[in-house]
């Protein structure tokens, strides 16, 4: 089963992406990840990477698309794998596409986690880090036993600027820029299902489960 997950930054797709993982015993693959253990174990494409990052640049399409195909080649992937927050871009998605295709294998399912950008602002918004001890909180979901004070140090919690309103606001911009194309994209290719993301991470992963089967 090869599932690549899409929705919104904030939307939970990484969340479902892990419980995808553990219930179908297929490996969890974030590029983050991939770059992070080819720059650990000093690969040829990790070493490339490097050299992007080192100089604050995005590292190119190909050389993603290459570190992406590399691990999904090794042998945990055989039964299939979850990607999460790859691919980006319709171009990276097409070099996938293309890649894949040139071994014989294919995505099976696209999963949208679909929740409005009111939903996403309003969550990151509520969420509160202790200036202490780092400790993260919510305000509605995961609420602290005193308002305004660390549970874990009794420090002083803010709103980071990642999470505030206007930063959300950004991301979701290129967000629907980018990769919401990948939408209309999956769609064509006949393998794009959407889960309402609103509802809470349970009966999302339940949506997604009657998806994929049992
Ligand atoms: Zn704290």
């Amino acid at each position: 089963m090869k599932v690549v997950m899409l929705g919104a930054p904030g939307a939970g797709k990484g969340t479902q992406a892990k419980k995808i993982a553990a219930k179908y015993n297929i490996p969890h693959i974030s590029t983050g990840d991939i770059f992070r253990a080819n720059i650990k174990n000093g690969t040829e494409l990790g070493k490339k990477a490097k050299t992007y990052m080192d100089q604050g640049l995005l590292v190119p399409d190909e050389l993603v698309v290459d570190l992406v195909v590399d691990r999904v080649n090794q042998e945990d992937c055989a039964d299939g794998y979850v990607l999460d927050g790859f691919p980006r871009t319709i171009p990276q998605a097409e070099a996938l596409t293309k890649a894949l295709a040139s071994q014989g294998q294919k995505l099976d399912y696209a999963i949208d986690v679909d929740v409005p950008d009111e939903n996403i602002v309003r969550r990151m918004s509520g969420r509160r880090a202790c200036v202490g001890c780092g400790a993260t909180y919510h305000l509605e979901y995961a609420p602290t036993k005193k308002e305004g004070i660390c549970d874990v140090c009794g420090g002083e919690l803010i709103l980071r600027d990642d999470d505030k309103p206007e930063t959300v606001e950004k991301r979701l911009g290129v967000y629907h820029e980018q990769t919401q194309p990948l939408i209309d994209y999956y769609t064509n290719a006949g393998i794009l299902k959407r889960v309402d993301g609103t509802v809470d991470i349970e009966e999302v992963f339940q949506a997604v489960v009657q998806i994929l089967g049992e």
